[in-house]
């Protein structure tokens, strides 16, 4: 076959990156070519979409041509090696800008990496943008971005949830083959889920924060997005592990993830926990109960249980982040860092607010304290019913991805979207979003949570669902 005609018979929507790794080594395309693909559909579709910030052609190129030349040169290669990468614009970069969404660093160019970006780098992945974002990583729709919304790739008119917007927009519409975003109350669950694609929030500490513009860093994981199980836990493998620079990083053993991912579900007991279906749009519930007779039928055991303090997670959650939020923000003087604190925008400055005034003298015992106390009751409950089950398997959304424009005049209105997510950090543990169906055409997710430290599993579950299921090989007509 000649060049021409083998990069034709690449169909980057479908492309994953066990088989773009398959086709790199068979020396069936070049790094180079592949990184063109999709460059050239990022180009395409940003007018659309809106996924990316900024757009890293020549690096992309230079830094393609080189993993070539190594391969060529027959050298050993990182396991990501010519990988296209989206990096959530909230990433420091070198070199690279880095503006978290916001005006306010709209110039702002790093010196350094962030650990994920330099273990990605060192692994050969190539970077080929920084998606768009909700500022600061406020919000659950991409809306909240001083850049623009990002639209969600299965319906432009729709959100792709947030604050991950661009990175699962950018996944979803086949612009790259992963993407990295955090997770401080969903989002990495939440946007995956609204673009039919794979997003870990794994364990607080699992995966260093340094270099991440800090949202709440009692809270804040750094997770990311692909269209398979096993693409994920490929990443993980890179991200994980200890990291001198981040004191909450764990030094606890690094799992190879994508090893055994096929061990199945046979006697793995699952936890429906009863607070999360209450309510719910029953299609939705639906559609996730058709996910658990899906798991029964290969093997594993289903029984309800309860987490009594489920209900007073996002009142926990809107005290303890903006206290967090208010304290990183507050190194944004316009003196150190970008430009002043006059352009951050409503829902920062909102968020500023709410957090000094729960943590000032007088109610912080009231507000902050009492939070922390029913934040421990939180943990308590799983702790519990993870005596009884392996995992648990609930909705990552009380809605389907909403309309554009449909909740953002209305603060707890998209505060309330975080009902099924806020929970998980709030106790620290890993979840796994992954997709489970469509309903009038709109992608739904589901999550299954687990022990701290328990991502092996996780993935392990969510493969055996998947390969019976394969949501991801409808990809979004654009
Ligand atoms: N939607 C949540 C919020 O606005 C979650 C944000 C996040 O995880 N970064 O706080």
């Amino acid at each position: 076959m000649t060049g021409k005609l083998r990069m034709k018979n690449v169909d980057i929507t479908n492309l994953t990156i066990k088989e773009a790794s398959k086709l790199i080594a068979s020396k069936q395309i070049k790094v180079k070519e592949l990184v063109n693909l999709h460059l050239g559909r990022v180009k395409k579709l940003n007018g659309k979409l809106n996924a990316f910030i900024t757009i890293c052609e020549d690096q992309a190129r230079h830094q393609a041509e080189k993993v070539d030349i190594l391969i060529a040169q027959g050298q050993k290669l990182g396991p990501l090696a010519g990988i296209p990468f989206a990096v959530k614009d909230l990433f420091s970069t070198k070199g690279i800008k880095t503006t978290a969404g916001s005006k306010v660093l709209e110039n702002y160019v790093p010196v350094y990496d962030a650990t994920v970006i330099s273990r990605l780098k060192n692994a050969n992945a190539i970077i080929v943008g920084k998606t768009n974002l909700d500022a600061w990583g406020h919000g659950a729709s991409g809306e909240n971005s001083d850049f623009g919304p990002t639209h969600n790739p299965y319906n432009l008119k729709r959100v792709p949830g947030g604050s991950s917007s661009g990175s699962a927009t950018a996944v979803a519409s086949g612009s790259c083959l992963a993407a990295t975003s955090t997770d401080t109350g969903g989002s990495t669950r939440q946007p995956a889920s609204f673009c039919n694609l794979v997003g870990l929030k794994p364990t607080y500490g699992r995966v260093s924060r340094y270099g991440v513009i800090a949202m709440a860093s009692s809270l804040d994981t750094m997770g990311h997005m692909t269209k398979t199980v096993y693409d994920n836990a490929l990443i993980l493998n890179i991200t994980a592990g200890k990291d001198e620079f981040d004191s909450t990083a764990s030094d606890g053993i690094v799992d190879n993830y994508a090893e055994h991912i096929d061990k199945g579900v046979k006697n793995i007991k699952i936890g429906l926990p009863k607070e999360y279906f209450d309510g719910l749009e029953p299609k939705i519930k639906a559609a996730i109960l058709k996910a658990l007779k899906i798991l029964e039928k290969l093997g594993a055991k289903i029984v309800e249980v309860s987490l009594p303090h489920t209900e007073y997670g996002v009142a926990v959650y809107y005290i303890v982040q903006p206290a967090e939020v208010s304290s990183n923000l507050a190194r944004y003087d316009g003196i150190r860092f970008g430009f002043g604190r006059e352009m951050f925008g409503a829902e920062a400055k909102r968020r500023i607010i709410l957090g000094t005034f729960t943590l000032s003298s007088g109610y912080y015992d009231a507000y902050y304290l009492k939070a922390m106390k029913v934040r421990r009751l939180i943990r308590d409950d799983f702790i519990n019913v993870f005596e009884k089950v392996d995992v648990l398997i609930c909705p990552v959304s009380p809605t389907l991805p909403f309309k554009i424009g449909e909740k953002n005049t209305n603060p707890l209105d998209m505060y309330l979207a975080d009902i099924f997510t806020v929970n998980a950090n709030l106790a620290g543990i890993p979840s796994l979003a992954l997709p489970c169906g469509f309903i009038d055409d709109l992608p739904v997710g589901i999550q299954i949570i687990g022990p701290d430290f328990s991502e092996k599993l996780l993935y392990q579950v969510g493969y055996a669902y998947e390969q019976e299921t394969k949501w991801y090989e409808r990809t979004p007509k654009l």
